[in-house]
């Protein structure tokens, strides 16, 4: 499961849920994802996205899960989730900064000890995560206005 921080042609931000890059992908292309203000289709994703990568979702030989229907959550249920989890991470999770892709794919071949990272991705990183089926999760950055 994936959130994306989404921003409409007339600047409106709310957050998508997606069941995987790809998943965000597909839903774009056909124009299906829509403004909550303003229902228009013309969508883009913010940049400012940091991965995480979860430890416990490393096991590669379980079965895929089916796929769940994302939560419906409010924009201020949503963003207190985003604070919190942001929160947890910085907290819990090893820093890696840039090196994320690099760590995570250490990990995951069992060259690097297996824990929780957390750091930023380029979207070249997170499509080659995608393609050797790296598990990671996109965690927006909550805004922290007022
Ligand atoms: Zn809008």
């Amino acid at each position: 499961m994936v959130v994306y921080d989404l921003i409409c042609e007339r600047n409106h931000r709310f957050e998508g849920w997606f069941p995987s890059f790809e998943g965000y992908q597909e839903q774009a292309a056909q124009g299906l994802i829509s403004c909550p203000t303003c229902s228009t289709t013309d969508v883009e994703k913010l940049p400012h996205a940091c991965a995480v990568h979860v430890k416990k979702e490393i096991d590669q030989r379980r079965p895929e899960s089916p796929k769940a229907t994302p939560p419906a959550l409010s924009d201020a249920e949503a963003k207190e989730m985003l604070i919190r989890l942001n929160h947890y991470v910085r907290e819990k999770f090893e820093d890696v900064g840039p090196r994320f892709a690099e760590e995570a794919r250490a990990i995951f071949d069992g060259r690097s000890k297996k824990r929780s990272i957390h750091g930023t991705a380029t979207q070249q990183d997170r499509e080659e995560l995608d393609e050797d089926g790296i598990p990671y999760a996109i965690l927006p950055k909550p805004e922290l206005d007022s």
